[in-house]
Protein backbone atom coordinates (compact mmCIF):
# COMPACT_ATOMS: atom_id res chain seq x y z
CA UNK A 1 0.00 0.00 0.00
CA UNK A 2 3.14 2.19 0.58
CA UNK A 3 6.64 2.93 -0.73
CA UNK A 4 8.59 3.82 2.28
CA UNK A 5 11.92 2.47 1.13
CA UNK A 6 11.81 4.40 -2.60
CA UNK A 7 10.62 7.61 -0.80
CA UNK A 8 13.79 7.24 1.67
CA UNK A 9 16.22 6.84 -1.38
CA UNK A 10 15.35 10.20 -2.27
CA UNK A 11 15.80 11.94 1.13
CA UNK A 12 18.79 9.49 2.20
CA UNK A 13 21.49 11.64 3.54
CA UNK A 14 19.29 14.70 4.45
CA UNK A 15 17.80 12.12 7.10
CA UNK A 16 21.21 10.00 7.36
CA UNK A 17 22.61 13.28 8.80
CA UNK A 18 19.64 14.19 11.06
CA UNK A 19 19.47 11.06 12.73
CA UNK A 20 23.52 10.90 13.02
CA UNK A 21 23.70 14.41 14.56
CA UNK A 22 21.25 12.91 17.50
CA UNK A 23 23.09 9.99 17.84
CA UNK A 24 26.72 12.03 17.98
CA UNK A 25 24.99 14.77 20.43
CA UNK A 26 23.66 12.21 22.69
CA UNK A 27 20.17 13.71 22.95
CA UNK A 28 17.94 10.79 22.43
CA UNK A 29 14.62 12.24 24.73
CA UNK A 30 13.85 15.96 24.39
CA UNK A 31 16.97 16.91 22.31
CA UNK A 32 17.10 20.29 19.76
CA UNK A 33 15.78 17.95 16.75
CA UNK A 34 12.06 17.60 18.88
CA UNK A 35 12.34 21.62 19.58
CA UNK A 36 13.27 22.28 16.13
CA UNK A 37 10.26 20.13 14.35
CA UNK A 38 8.11 21.23 17.02
CA UNK A 39 8.97 24.97 15.91
CA UNK A 40 8.97 24.02 12.25
CA UNK A 41 5.66 22.39 12.28
CA UNK A 42 4.26 25.29 13.96
CA UNK A 43 5.12 27.65 11.40
CA UNK A 44 3.77 24.81 8.51
CA UNK A 45 0.45 24.66 10.45
CA UNK A 46 0.07 28.48 11.32
CA UNK A 47 -1.19 27.03 15.03
CA UNK A 48 0.22 28.48 18.29
CA UNK A 49 1.86 25.34 19.74
CA UNK A 50 2.36 21.87 19.10
CA UNK A 51 3.20 19.89 21.68
CA UNK A 52 5.36 16.51 20.24
CA UNK A 53 3.93 13.09 21.77
CA UNK A 54 4.67 9.55 20.94
CA UNK A 55 1.53 8.56 18.77
CA UNK A 56 -1.63 9.63 17.66
CA UNK A 57 -3.68 7.48 20.56
CA UNK A 58 -2.06 8.87 22.53
CA UNK A 59 -2.53 12.78 21.43
CA UNK A 60 -5.89 11.93 21.71
CA UNK A 61 -6.00 10.52 25.12
CA UNK A 62 -3.69 13.43 26.03
CA UNK A 63 -6.43 15.91 25.28
CA UNK A 64 -9.01 14.44 26.75
CA UNK A 65 -7.39 14.25 29.98
CA UNK A 66 -6.11 17.80 29.78
CA UNK A 67 -9.47 18.93 28.70
CA UNK A 68 -11.04 17.66 31.93
CA UNK A 69 -13.08 15.10 30.62
CA UNK A 70 -14.46 12.97 33.62
CA UNK A 71 -16.03 9.68 34.02
CA UNK A 72 -19.55 10.05 32.26
CA UNK A 73 -19.10 12.73 29.92
CA UNK A 74 -20.49 11.83 26.46
CA UNK A 75 -18.18 12.30 23.74
CA UNK A 76 -20.30 12.02 20.32
CA UNK A 77 -17.78 10.54 17.45
CA UNK A 78 -17.94 8.72 14.81
CA UNK A 79 -18.74 4.82 14.09
CA UNK A 80 -16.95 4.81 10.45
CA UNK A 81 -13.05 4.73 11.59
CA UNK A 82 -10.27 3.58 12.83
CA UNK A 83 -10.78 2.18 16.36
CA UNK A 84 -8.07 4.81 18.05
CA UNK A 85 -10.98 7.25 18.57
CA UNK A 86 -13.14 5.18 20.16
CA UNK A 87 -10.64 3.15 22.34
CA UNK A 88 -9.15 6.34 24.36
CA UNK A 89 -12.95 7.46 24.75
CA UNK A 90 -13.34 4.13 26.69
CA UNK A 91 -10.25 3.88 28.54
CA UNK A 92 -10.47 6.97 30.03
CA UNK A 93 -14.50 5.62 31.28
CA UNK A 94 -16.44 7.60 29.31
CA UNK A 95 -18.92 7.45 27.61
CA UNK A 96 -18.83 7.29 23.67
CA UNK A 97 -21.61 8.20 21.79
CA UNK A 98 -21.29 6.89 18.19
CA UNK A 99 -23.33 8.67 15.27
CA UNK A 100 -23.42 7.55 10.91
CA UNK A 101 -21.68 9.54 8.66
CA UNK A 102 -22.21 10.85 4.80
CA UNK A 103 -22.20 8.44 2.18
CA UNK A 104 -20.39 9.94 -0.14
CA UNK A 105 -17.28 11.83 2.34
CA UNK A 106 -17.03 9.44 4.48
CA UNK A 107 -16.56 11.72 6.94
CA UNK A 108 -19.26 12.57 10.51
CA UNK A 109 -22.45 14.01 9.46
CA UNK A 110 -23.13 17.13 11.52
CA UNK A 111 -27.15 16.46 11.24
CA UNK A 112 -26.53 13.01 13.23
CA UNK A 113 -24.63 15.00 15.76
CA UNK A 114 -27.03 17.17 16.58
CA UNK A 115 -29.41 14.47 17.25
CA UNK A 116 -26.88 12.76 19.71
CA UNK A 117 -26.45 15.71 22.05
CA UNK A 118 -27.90 15.50 25.60
CA UNK A 119 -26.94 17.00 28.80
CA UNK A 120 -24.24 14.96 29.44
CA UNK A 121 -22.42 15.34 26.01
CA UNK A 122 -19.36 17.42 26.46
CA UNK A 123 -17.25 17.04 23.27
CA UNK A 124 -17.32 16.27 19.81
CA UNK A 125 -14.36 13.85 17.38
CA UNK A 126 -14.63 14.49 14.24
CA UNK A 127 -12.24 12.35 11.95
CA UNK A 128 -10.88 13.72 8.94
CA UNK A 129 -11.36 10.44 7.17
CA UNK A 130 -8.98 9.59 4.21
CA UNK A 131 -7.30 12.79 3.87
CA UNK A 132 -10.21 15.47 3.55
CA UNK A 133 -11.77 17.35 6.15
CA UNK A 134 -15.31 16.67 8.22
CA UNK A 135 -17.36 19.35 7.47
CA UNK A 136 -16.27 21.71 10.49
CA UNK A 137 -18.01 24.55 9.65
CA UNK A 138 -21.02 23.00 10.57
CA UNK A 139 -19.46 21.10 13.68
CA UNK A 140 -17.91 24.16 15.37
CA UNK A 141 -20.95 26.04 14.87
CA UNK A 142 -23.12 23.09 16.52
CA UNK A 143 -20.54 23.02 19.23
CA UNK A 144 -20.74 26.91 20.10
CA UNK A 145 -24.25 26.45 20.36
CA UNK A 146 -24.21 24.27 23.11
CA UNK A 147 -20.86 24.72 24.51
CA UNK A 148 -18.94 21.79 23.70
CA UNK A 149 -15.48 20.91 23.16
CA UNK A 150 -14.34 19.79 19.71
CA UNK A 151 -10.74 17.52 19.25
CA UNK A 152 -10.01 16.98 16.00
CA UNK A 153 -8.64 13.63 15.11
CA UNK A 154 -6.43 14.61 11.54
CA UNK A 155 -4.38 11.69 12.30
CA UNK A 156 -4.86 10.82 8.43
CA UNK A 157 -5.57 14.46 7.27
CA UNK A 158 -2.32 16.27 7.92
CA UNK A 159 -1.52 19.29 5.53
CA UNK A 160 -5.35 19.11 4.42
CA UNK A 161 -6.82 22.82 3.79
CA UNK A 162 -10.49 23.42 5.14
CA UNK A 163 -11.97 26.70 3.40
CA UNK A 164 -15.13 28.28 5.44
CA UNK A 165 -17.22 30.38 3.57
CA UNK A 166 -15.79 33.80 4.71
CA UNK A 167 -12.51 32.74 2.18
CA UNK A 168 -10.52 31.58 6.00
CA UNK A 169 -8.38 28.81 5.34
CA UNK A 170 -6.63 26.44 8.00
CA UNK A 171 -5.04 23.59 8.10
CA UNK A 172 -6.59 19.91 9.12
CA UNK A 173 -5.89 19.96 13.25
CA UNK A 174 -6.26 23.57 13.79
CA UNK A 175 -9.70 24.30 14.05
CA UNK A 176 -10.83 23.87 17.25
CA UNK A 177 -9.89 24.09 20.63
CA UNK A 178 -7.53 20.40 20.16
CA UNK A 179 -6.19 18.72 17.18
CA UNK A 180 -4.24 15.22 17.03
CA UNK A 181 -1.99 13.77 14.67
CA UNK A 182 -0.33 10.47 14.23
CA UNK A 183 3.63 10.12 12.29
CA UNK A 184 2.85 6.41 12.18
CA UNK A 185 5.19 5.08 8.99
CA UNK A 186 2.36 5.11 6.56
CA UNK A 187 0.43 8.45 7.39
CA UNK A 188 1.12 11.21 5.08
CA UNK A 189 3.81 12.53 7.24
CA UNK A 190 5.59 9.22 9.18
CA UNK A 191 8.26 8.74 10.58
CA UNK A 192 10.30 5.46 11.38
CA UNK A 193 8.64 4.12 13.90
CA UNK A 194 5.59 5.76 16.40
CA UNK A 195 4.85 9.61 16.54
CA UNK A 196 2.68 11.85 17.70
CA UNK A 197 1.71 15.43 17.91
CA UNK A 198 -1.14 17.67 19.60
CA UNK A 199 -2.03 21.24 18.55
CA UNK A 200 -3.89 23.72 19.85
CA UNK A 201 -4.09 27.99 19.91
CA UNK A 202 -4.92 27.96 23.23
CA UNK A 203 -1.76 29.11 25.81
CA UNK A 204 -3.42 27.52 28.90
CA UNK A 205 -3.85 24.42 27.48
CA UNK A 206 -0.83 24.09 25.76
CA UNK A 207 1.19 24.46 28.34
CA UNK A 208 -1.32 21.60 30.47
CA UNK A 209 -0.98 19.41 27.19
CA UNK A 210 2.96 20.03 27.65
CA UNK A 211 2.89 18.65 31.76
CA UNK A 212 0.39 15.96 30.70
CA UNK A 213 2.37 14.04 28.33
CA UNK A 214 5.34 14.09 30.83
CA UNK A 215 4.00 12.40 33.94
CA UNK A 216 1.86 15.87 35.11
CA UNK A 217 5.21 17.44 36.28
CA UNK A 218 4.92 20.58 36.88
CA UNK A 219 8.87 20.76 37.90
CA UNK A 220 10.68 17.89 38.54
CA UNK A 221 9.79 15.46 40.68
CA UNK A 222 6.35 17.33 41.97
CA UNK A 223 3.54 15.99 39.97
CA UNK A 224 0.67 18.13 40.20
CA UNK A 225 -1.75 16.38 37.61
CA UNK A 226 -2.05 12.48 36.96
CA UNK A 227 -0.12 12.17 33.64
CA UNK A 228 1.24 9.68 31.03
CA UNK A 229 4.49 9.28 29.46
CA UNK A 230 4.23 10.38 25.68
CA UNK A 231 7.04 11.58 23.99
CA UNK A 232 8.22 11.91 20.58
CA UNK A 233 11.86 11.06 20.70
CA UNK A 234 14.95 12.77 18.80
CA UNK A 235 15.32 10.31 16.12
CA UNK A 236 12.13 10.28 15.02
CA UNK A 237 11.81 14.39 15.22
CA UNK A 238 14.77 14.52 12.96
CA UNK A 239 13.27 12.12 10.65
CA UNK A 240 9.97 14.18 10.51
CA UNK A 241 12.00 17.64 10.03
CA UNK A 242 13.75 16.27 6.85
CA UNK A 243 9.95 15.14 5.67
CA UNK A 244 8.02 17.87 6.71
CA UNK A 245 10.18 20.44 3.56
CA UNK A 246 8.27 18.13 1.44
CA UNK A 247 4.62 17.34 2.95
CA UNK A 248 2.83 19.52 0.06
CA UNK A 249 4.82 17.87 -2.88
CA UNK A 250 4.11 14.69 -1.31
CA UNK A 251 0.35 15.39 -1.08
CA UNK A 252 0.24 16.97 -4.87
CA UNK A 253 1.84 13.62 -5.98
CA UNK A 254 -0.50 11.53 -3.84
CA UNK A 255 -3.69 13.94 -5.51
CA UNK A 256 -1.73 13.20 -9.02
CA UNK A 257 -2.26 9.30 -8.48
CA UNK A 258 -5.64 10.39 -7.30
CA UNK A 259 -6.31 11.97 -10.66
CA UNK A 260 -5.45 8.76 -12.35
CA UNK A 261 -7.49 6.81 -10.78
CA UNK A 262 -10.41 8.87 -10.72
CA UNK A 263 -9.80 8.92 -14.81
CA UNK A 264 -9.44 5.53 -15.28
CA UNK A 265 -12.38 4.37 -12.96
CA UNK A 266 -14.61 7.38 -13.85
CA UNK A 267 -17.16 5.72 -16.87
CA UNK A 268 -17.24 2.00 -14.61
CA UNK A 269 -20.73 1.93 -13.70
CA UNK A 270 -19.72 -0.52 -10.66
CA UNK A 271 -16.92 1.61 -9.26
CA UNK A 272 -18.08 5.04 -7.09
CA UNK A 273 -14.34 7.28 -7.41
CA UNK A 274 -14.07 9.41 -3.82
CA UNK A 275 -15.43 12.87 -3.36
CA UNK A 276 -13.65 16.02 -3.59
CA UNK A 277 -15.29 18.40 -1.25
CA UNK A 278 -15.40 21.75 -2.15
CA UNK A 279 -14.34 23.02 1.58
CA UNK A 280 -11.13 20.85 1.45
CA UNK A 281 -8.95 20.15 -0.01
CA UNK A 282 -7.75 15.98 -0.45
CA UNK A 283 -4.07 14.72 0.71
CA UNK A 284 -5.34 11.24 0.15
CA UNK A 285 -4.45 9.42 2.81
CA UNK A 286 -5.94 6.52 1.15
CA UNK A 287 -8.12 6.53 -2.27
CA UNK A 288 -11.31 4.62 -1.40
CA UNK A 289 -13.32 3.29 -4.01
CA UNK A 290 -17.28 2.06 -3.25
CA UNK A 291 -17.68 -0.71 -5.21
CA UNK A 292 -21.41 -1.53 -6.62
CA UNK A 293 -23.05 -5.04 -7.66
CA UNK A 294 -19.36 -6.55 -7.61
CA UNK A 295 -17.55 -9.41 -5.54
CA UNK A 296 -15.32 -7.48 -3.45
CA UNK A 297 -13.55 -10.03 -1.63
CA UNK A 298 -12.90 -11.32 -5.08
CA UNK A 299 -11.84 -8.03 -6.23
CA UNK A 300 -9.34 -8.07 -3.87
CA UNK A 301 -8.09 -11.88 -4.50
CA UNK A 302 -7.40 -10.82 -8.38
CA UNK A 303 -5.65 -7.74 -7.21
CA UNK A 304 -3.63 -9.59 -4.57
CA UNK A 305 -2.79 -12.64 -7.18
CA UNK A 306 -1.30 -9.78 -9.08
CA UNK A 307 0.77 -8.35 -6.53
CA UNK A 308 -1.30 -5.44 -5.95
CA UNK A 309 -2.30 -4.94 -2.29
CA UNK A 310 -5.80 -3.54 -1.46
CA UNK A 311 -7.18 -3.00 2.15
CA UNK A 312 -10.51 -3.02 3.30
CA UNK A 313 -10.64 0.25 5.82
CA UNK A 314 -12.62 -0.54 7.67
CA UNK A 315 -14.34 -3.84 7.26
CA UNK A 316 -16.41 -3.40 11.19
CA UNK A 317 -18.02 -0.53 12.28
CA UNK A 318 -17.16 0.91 15.65
CA UNK A 319 -20.58 -0.02 17.05
CA UNK A 320 -20.26 -3.96 15.93
CA UNK A 321 -16.78 -4.71 17.17
CA UNK A 322 -16.80 -7.00 19.82
CA UNK A 323 -14.96 -5.38 22.59
CA UNK A 324 -17.52 -2.47 22.44
CA UNK A 325 -20.76 -4.34 22.19
CA UNK A 326 -23.61 -2.18 23.83
CA UNK A 327 -26.88 -2.53 24.61
CA UNK A 328 -27.44 1.12 23.09
CA UNK A 329 -26.09 -0.23 19.45
CA UNK A 330 -27.40 -2.88 17.42
CA UNK A 331 -27.20 -3.82 13.90
CA UNK A 332 -28.87 -1.76 11.36
CA UNK A 333 -28.15 1.14 13.19
CA UNK A 334 -25.86 3.56 11.21
CA UNK A 335 -27.00 2.51 7.90
CA UNK A 336 -24.52 4.42 5.53
CA UNK A 337 -21.80 3.03 8.08
CA UNK A 338 -22.31 -0.78 7.39
CA UNK A 339 -23.35 -0.09 3.88
CA UNK A 340 -19.61 1.40 3.24
CA UNK A 341 -18.05 -1.00 5.46
CA UNK A 342 -19.43 -3.56 3.19
CA UNK A 343 -18.61 -1.93 -0.38
CA UNK A 344 -15.30 0.54 -0.06
CA UNK A 345 -11.84 -0.75 -0.58
CA UNK A 346 -8.62 0.91 -0.90
CA UNK A 347 -6.18 0.79 -3.54
CA UNK A 348 -2.07 1.15 -3.16
CA UNK A 349 -1.79 5.29 -2.35
CA UNK A 350 1.47 6.50 -1.98
CA UNK A 351 4.05 9.75 -3.29
CA UNK A 352 5.92 7.06 -5.06
CA UNK A 353 3.15 5.64 -7.37
CA UNK A 354 4.72 5.91 -11.34
CA UNK A 355 2.42 5.76 -14.86
CA UNK A 356 3.52 2.24 -15.31
CA UNK A 357 2.10 1.40 -11.80
CA UNK A 358 -1.23 2.89 -12.06
CA UNK A 359 -1.49 1.56 -15.15
CA UNK A 360 -1.18 -1.82 -13.92
CA UNK A 361 -3.26 -1.49 -11.07
CA UNK A 362 -6.34 0.28 -12.44
CA UNK A 363 -6.11 -2.31 -15.56
CA UNK A 364 -6.16 -5.01 -13.45
CA UNK A 365 -9.05 -3.53 -11.77
CA UNK A 366 -11.06 -3.23 -14.60
CA UNK A 367 -9.94 -6.45 -16.05
CA UNK A 368 -11.61 -7.86 -13.20
CA UNK A 369 -14.81 -6.04 -13.49
CA UNK A 370 -15.03 -7.13 -17.10
CA UNK A 371 -13.99 -10.58 -16.40
CA UNK A 372 -16.57 -11.01 -13.98
CA UNK A 373 -19.37 -9.36 -16.07
CA UNK A 374 -18.61 -10.81 -19.20
C1 LIG B 1 -3.58 6.17 12.82
C2 LIG B 1 -4.78 6.72 13.44
C3 LIG B 1 -4.85 6.93 14.84
C4 LIG B 1 -3.82 6.47 15.80
O1 LIG B 1 -2.51 6.80 15.54
P1 LIG B 1 -1.33 5.94 16.17
O2 LIG B 1 -0.14 6.81 15.98
O3 LIG B 1 -1.25 4.66 15.40
O4 LIG B 1 -1.64 5.72 17.59
C5 LIG B 1 -6.00 7.53 15.34
N1 LIG B 1 -7.02 7.88 14.55
C6 LIG B 1 -6.99 7.66 13.22
C7 LIG B 1 -8.17 8.08 12.39
C8 LIG B 1 -5.89 7.06 12.62
O5 LIG B 1 -5.88 6.84 11.31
Amino acid sequence: MVDLKSQYEKLRDEINTGIQEVIEAAAFINGPAVKHFQTDLEQYLGVKHVIPCANGTDALQVSMMALGLEPGDEVITVSFTFIATAEVIALLHLTPVLVDCDPRTFNIDPDAIRKAITPKTKAIVPVHLFGQCAPMEEILAIAEEYGLYVIEDACQAIGADYRFSDGRVKKAGTMSDVGCTSFFPSKNLGCYGDGGAIFTDNDELAALLTVVVNHGMTVRYYHDYIGVNSRLDSIQAAVLRAKLKHLDAYAAARREAADFYDREFAANPHLTTPLRAPFSSHVFHQYTLLTDGIDRAGLQQYLASKDIPAMIYYPVPLHLQKAYQDPRYSEGDFPVTEDLARRVISLPMHTELDEEQLKYITSSVLEFIHNEKA
